[in-house]
Order: C-alpha cells, then sequence, then structure tokens
C-alpha cells in the first residue's frame, strides 16, 4: 500500500472507521461515497448479485439517479443484448477489474451509450466484490473526463470493493447471528418458562408441606448438629412457650428447668448415637411455667448437613387429668369399700331383727301365742309376705357385697337338677296361681351334676319370680331342662313382657333395669340377675336372655361332670 497517497489512504481510514452499527446499506453507500470523493469520480455504484434470480440489484449510489439500474436493464432490453455482454457482467464472469478509459470508444458500453451522454460521464472502473473466488457484487466508479487509470487508484477502488464485500458479507454473517440470537432467545424464553414452571412447581410443594407443618397441633422443630434450635412451626413456639426470635439460634436447654439437665444432655447424648427413642420430659417457659411434653425425634439430612427433626407435644393437660382421675379413682375405691362395709354390717343389723320379726309373725299366725280372728291373720300375712320381701332383698345386698369381694363361696356337691327344678316350681306355684298364671315343668331325667344346690336354686328361683313379675295375668310359664352331651341346659320361658333386643345383655349388669317406668310399675332393684350370672358362671357355666313378640327365655347351660370315661357318669334320676 506504499504507492497509495494520503488522501486515499485517509480514505481508507474513513472507510475501516465507519460505524459498522449502521445499517448495511448505509455502510455500503460511506463506503461509495468516500470512494468516489477519493478518486474525484462523478458517480458510482455498488451492486449485489441476487442469488435468487442471478440479476443484479443496485444497493448503494453516487451521483446517480436512484432508477439507474432499471435504465440499464431497459437499454440492454432495448438493444437486445444480454447484460452478462457489458462490462459489469465481464467483471462478473471474469472476477477482475475492468477499465473503461473512454467510454464512447469501448464496444461493451454500446447500448448505454445514450444513458452514458445523458449522465455525463466518459470513463469506467468496474471493480469485483468477492467472497473466495466467488463475484457477489460490483463497486463501479465513473469519471466525467476521459482517463488514464493510474496503478495505485486501481489498486485503492479494488481494496474499497473489498472492504464493500467485507460489509456484505458480515451483514450476512450478521445476518446469520440474528438468527441464532432469535433462535437463543427463543431457547432462553423456553428455559425461562420451564425454570418459571419450576420454580412454581417447588414453591407449591413448599407451600403445601409449610401448611402441613404450620397446621400441626404437634410442635415441629429442627435441632442443628450442634443442639441449637433452627427451625420451628408455630405450634412448637406456642408449646415451648418462647417467642421464635428467642429460641433461633440458641442451644436447646435454654427450655429446660436446671434439674432437667443431667437428664437431657443424656437424651441428646443419645439422639447423636441415632438412638430414636421417644421420651416425656419437662421445660420451663419464658414466663416461668412449668409444662410436661412427649417429645419424638429422628435424625435428617437437610441442606446437605446433618439435622434432628423434633416433634413435641404438650402433655401437661393430659397428665393432669391422669393424675386427678387417678386421684378419684383411689377416692371411688376408698367411697366403694366404705358402702361395701356399710352394706354388709347394715345388712347384718338388720337381718337379725327381721327374722326375728318374721318368726314372731309365723307364731301369731300359728295361733301359738292366743287366737286371732280372720281380720288380723289378713294383717299378720301382710306383714310377713313384705318382711319375706324385705329379707329377700337384704339376702340380695348381702350377695352383692360378698360379690364385691369376691367371697361369695360356694358348696359344690353332686346336685339333681331335677330336684331342684320341681323344688323350685313347687315353691313358685302360689305365685304363679295369684296371677292364674300357669306354671309348668317338662320332666326329661337329667344326670346329676358337681354344684352348689343352693345357689343354682337361688338362681331358678329368681328366673321364675321374673318370669311371674313379668307375664300379664293367664300367661304361661314352662321350665324345659335338656341332656346335651357335655353340657345341661334348663330354659325358662314365659309369655310375659319381652325384652328389647338391645337390653338382652345388659339386664345382667348390675343394678340394670329396662327403665324407670318398669321400675315403678314392677319394682325390684336390678340385682337378681347380676347374682344370677355370677353364681352360673362359678359352675363354669353360662346363662343368657332371647325374647320374641311372645315373651322371653332364660337359658342356663352347666357342664355335666368329666371322668376318666368321658362326661356324664352320674346315672339320670329315676
Ligand atoms: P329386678 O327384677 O330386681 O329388677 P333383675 O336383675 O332380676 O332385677 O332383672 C333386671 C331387669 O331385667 C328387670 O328389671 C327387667 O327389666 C328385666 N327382666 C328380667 N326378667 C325378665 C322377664 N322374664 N321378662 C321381661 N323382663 C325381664
Amino acid at each position: 500500500m506504499k504507492n497509495i497517497e494520503k488522501s486515499k489512504l485517509k480514505a481508507l481510514s474513513d472507510i475501516a472507521s465507519i460505524d459498522i452499527s449502521l445499517e448495511f446499506n448505509d455502510v455500503l453507500q460511506s463506503i461509495l461515497k468516500f470512494t468516489c470523493e477519493a478518486t474525484g469520480a462523478q458517480s458510482g455504484t455498488i451492486m449485489l448479485v441476487d442469488e435468487s434470480d442471478n440479476n443484479i440489484r443496485m444497493v448503494a449510489s453516487y451521483g446517480l439517479p436512484q432508477n439507474y439500474i432499471e435504465r440499464v436493464y431497459d437499454a440492454a432490453k432495448k438493444a437486445g443484448v444480454p447484460l452478462a455482454s457489458s462490462p459489469s457482467g465481464t467483471v462478473l464472469e471474469t472476477g477482475k477489474y475492468y477499465l473503461v478509459p473512454n467510454v464512447f470508444e469501448e464496444p461493451k458500453d454500446k447500448p448505454w451509450y445514450d444513458l452514458t451522454k445523458e449522465l455525463g460521464f466518459s470513463s469506467q472502473l468496474f471493480t469485483p466484490m468477492k467472497k473466495g473466488l466467488k463475484v457477489i457484487g460490483l463497486l463501479n466508479v465513473y469519471w466525467a473526463e476521459l482517463r488514464r487509470f493510474t496503478d495505485e487508484e486501481i489498486k485503492f477502488v479494488t481494496i474499497a470493493a473489498s472492504q464493500a464485500s467485507s460489509v456484505v458479507q458480515n451483514a450476512k454473517l450478521c445476518g446469520r447471528l440474528e438468527n441464532n440470537v432469535q433462535e437463543l432467545k427463543q431457547y432462553k424464553e423456553n428455559l425461562e418458562e420451564i425454570i418459571k414452571e419450576a420454580h412454581k412447581k417447588l414453591y407449591d410443594s413448599e407451600r403445601y408441606l409449610r401448611t402441613i407443618i404450620e397446621s400441626s397441633m404437634d410442635g415441629i422443630l429442627v435441632v442443628d448438629e450442634n443442639g441449637r434450635f433452627e427451625f420451628g412451626n408455630d405450634s412448637a413456639f406456642n408449646i415451648l412457650g418462647w417467642p421464635e426470635q428467642e429460641l433461633i439460634g440458641q442451644f436447646f436447654m435454654k427450655v429446660f428447668p436446671d434439674d432437667m439437665e443431667k437428664f437431657m444432655l443424656e437424651r441428646w447424648q443419645e439422639v447423636q448415637n441415632g438412638i430414636e427413642k421417644p421420651y416425656e420430659t419437662k421445660i420451663i417457659t419464658k414466663n416461668r411455667e412449668i409444662k410436661y411434653l412427649f417429645v419424638s425425634h429422628s435424625p435428617a439430612i437437610l441442606n446437605k448437613r446433618k439435622k434432628y427433626v423434633v416433634v413435641v407435644k404438650d402433655i401437661t393437660e393430659k397428665l393432669r387429668l391422669e393424675q386427678e382421675l387417678k386421684e378419684s379413682y383411689e377416692e371411688l375405691k376408698e367411697a366403694d369399700r366404705i358402702k361395701t362395709e356399710f352394706i354388709s354390717n347394715i345388712t347384718h343389723e338388720l337381718l337379725t331383727p327381721l327374722t326375728s320379726i318374721k318368726g314372731f309373725v309365723e307364731l301369731l299366725n300359728d295361733e301359738a301365742i292366743g287366737r286371732i280372728n280372720e281380720e288380723q291373720k289378713k294383717s299378720l300375712g301382710i306383714i310377713h309376705r313384705n318382711s319375706e320381701r324385705l329379707i329377700h332383698l337384704i339376702k340380695e345386698l348381702v350377695d352383692i357385697s360378698h360379690l364385691e369381694k369376691n367371697k361369695l363361696g360356694l358348696q359344690f356337691g353332686l346336685v339333681s337338677i331335677n330336684d331342684i327344678l320341681s323344688k323350685c316350681v313347687l315353691d313358685m306355684q302360689p305365685l304363679a296361681k295369684e296371677k292364674q298364671i300357669s306354671l309348668f315343668q317338662d320332666a326329661p331325667p337329667l344326670p346329676r351334676i358337681w354344684g352348689d344346690e343352693e345357689r343354682l336354686t337361688q338362681v331358678i328361683i329368681n328366673l321364675l319370680a321374673n318370669a311371674i313379675k313379668f307375664t300379664p295375668q293367664n300367661g304361661k310359664i314352662t321350665v324345659i331342662p335338656h341332656d346335651l352331651t357335655e353340657q345341661v341346659k334348663i330354659s325358662i320361658r314365659d309369655t310375659g313382657i319381652g325384652i328389647p333386643p338391645d337390653q338382652l345383655s345388659r339386664i345382667f349388669d348390675r343394678f340394670y333395669q329396662i327403665d324407670g317406668s318398669t321400675k315403678r310399675k314392677y319394682g325390684g332393684t336390678g340385682i337378681g340377675l347380676s347374682i344370677c350370672k355370677n353364681i352360673i358362671e362359678k359352675h363354669y357355666g353360662s346363662i343368657w336372655a332371647e325374647s320374641d313378640g311372645n315373651g322371653s327365655t332364660f337359658h342356663i347351660l352347666l357342664p355335666k361332670l368329666k371322668t376318666k370315661e368321658g362326661v356324664s357318669n352320674v346315672k339320670p334320676e329315676s
């Protein structure tokens, strides 16, 4: 470049310093302008080959009308020659510059003489713009005067053309880059969308877990590996009785009273040794209130560090209630003991005079002391019946107090169920007759069994008394013994008021009566069946009731005797 004169060097440096951020056409326009000015040219043009149709398009012009290229094409068309035959066409074909010192002596320019004359230029320099070996356009410069081109001038314009070519290539590159940038932008936007979505999911699941943690009634805490509080839900701080900001970062011993220090440090040691054993402990709140907690914990890796998740339950109220319950249970037990003691004393005190009253009434009634009239006999009968009722009631009370003390002693021996049943039916006949109730006993012979005769009699009498009590006049009561393989069964069926299905088992509970009105109408204490059940169970038997629309049936099952030969060794009675 040493033979390029200074003004042209300046022009080249101007070209080099063109602001490339300008639009691509503006840059080419500037290159063309600097080239024309530096070479004293009257006009010039930069044209690019359109790869889609191989035509050339003007992308920059200097000192030429806007429709120059159209007119070039028109002139060629008019002359009937292809553009390829022009100097431009030659440069496009050869890739070499083409000099026209005098347009009007240049045969290739002939179709454009008129146009040239009109535009007023006489000499031309056509230079190729190349990409490698390929010609992508032309930078043409036109002078008004005839010209002898210097090498330096040619070189200068050639350099300008190659600069213009670089601009075009850069622009294409830029276009591609632009596309890439667009694609990247799109990709980035997609990525951002995905990240946003992932964030949202994370946020939702975090909020989900947080809601669970926050709505937990139990306190949930995270303690770091040094035993410092790191996190807690609202319940935790409520239970511990300290504000969050005064606990976070503090060693856990802060919430424990001094006397728990040894215990808690031992627990902490266990926790660190991986022992996940829950325990109960005592804490002290900020207001110096003592509370009791149930604590469980488990190790967890959070944020890549070892932590401990601790769950605390406030059991202060529960322990208080338990204590209260224990105390009331003790009180109740004591009251019950006193009551049983009282019943056992009072029944004894009542039974002695009552038995004597009953005895004297019988003496009076038998006229052992003196004659009595019918009216007096009737009254004595009433006294006698009522004293018997009272004695029966007191005996039940004695039984109950014995039952409670587990002292209902039974005298076992061989007993005849048939005898017991016949005796009971006989004894109860007068009572049944009073209500015109027929009382029958089916009599298949039963083997004798091992039992307490007096107590079994008590049971049958009780069941018959109930049957009579709850059966209206003209009813029917049947006693049916059954001889089963290993047991004997006694069923007492009545045609009375029946028992609702949901009460069938409850009637055997102590003091239970079906309802208040029953109690009022029929009297009684609700003790009898519970005593019966106890006596039968002491015989390893069972008792239950059934009821349908036609009354109730009470069943008793008692085991037969067992010997080496099998059951039922005792001969049936004839
Ligand atoms: P009490 O007869 O003194 O009330 P029981 O323990 O003998 O006490 O009976 C408890 C309850 O069972 C009775 O109050 C009655 O409601 C019901 N009950 C017992 N036997 C019969 C029966 N044969 N028919 C209908 N209800 C009966």
